[in-house]
């Protein structure tokens, strides 16, 4: 429980670290992508080299991507500045997780609830956001047309999510630096490599665990623990037990 205790004050620093980065490094990346954009724009106008105006894109393009880190970053500025902790339920936390997925990508999502409603205390947006990172990646690793499945169970003590692609999997050298802040093996631009990083730290927050289940070319399961509330007939039934 001390180490539990030392590793999640160790997660909230960073956090709050990481927010605060974030929040800093963004303001003047907005200036110098409003200059870049305008100096684009008058490029475009001279007789200058194809090189440079390549080289003012690629600023461009590059000056996206750290906003794209930022924005990332900054997903966890609520957990880091405590965002309130709410009382979810599973069926609310799909609602909020589906809202928050392009529609193309519903269509090839097959939830199963089998939670009966399980109630989790979180911060219900920084989760869901979370969330949807690790169906994101799912969908990312999936074959044109196969199907992501997520299911939702509960056990005694926790409201349980696994995330299921049919994908390449992953390779024991990939599998080893997940959750490693910044390690994405996308298309500079398409990743940031903070998605597993970011949802780790905001579910060891809540006493949550994130475990990722994968073999090169067998597909990815990503089980996801969520500390379940106790419903008052549980609480009751505890009390009568605890009684005898
Ligand atoms: P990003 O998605 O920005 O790369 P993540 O931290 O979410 O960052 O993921 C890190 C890396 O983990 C990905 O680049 C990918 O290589 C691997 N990965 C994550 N989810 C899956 C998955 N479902 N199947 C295969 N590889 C995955």
């Amino acid at each position: 429980a001390e180490l539990q205790r030392a590793r999640s004050e160790k997660l909230e620093a960073l956090g709050t670290l990481a927010a605060g980065a974030a929040h800093e490094l963004s303001t003047p990346l907005a200036t110098i992508a409003v200059v870049a954009k305008e100096v684009q724009l008058e490029l475009a106008e001279m007789p200058v080299s194809d090189d440079l105006k390549a080289d003012i894109a690629l600023i461009r393009t590059e000056l996206d991507r750290c906003r794209h880190i930022l924005d990332q970053m900054s997903t966890n500025a609520g957990q880091a500045t405590g965002e309130t902790l709410a009382d979810v339920t599973s069926s609310q936390l799909i609602e909020e997780i589906r809202s928050l997925l392009d529609v193309r990508l519903l269509n090839r999502l097959r939830i199963r609830d089998r939670s009966d409603n399980a109630v989790i205390r979180s911060p219900r947006l920084v989760l869901a956001q979370s969330l949807r990172g690790l169906i994101k990646n799912a969908f990312d690793a999936s074959p044109e047309g196969t199907d992501v499945v997520v299911l939702l169970e509960r056990t005694d003590q926790h409201l349980v999510m696994t995330i299921r692609d049919e994908g390449p999997g992953m390779p024991t050298e990939v599998l080893v630096r997940i959750g490693e802040p910044f390690f994405t093996t996308k298309e500079p631009g398409a990743g940031t490599g903070l998605g597993i990083f970011l949802a780790k730290n905001v579910i060891e927050r809540i006493d949550g665990s994130l475990r990722i289940e994968s073999n090169a070319n067998d597909g990815t399961t990503v089980v996801v623990r969520l500390v379940r509330q106790q419903e008052p007939e549980e609480i009751a039934a505890a009390g009568a037990l605890r009684g005898k």
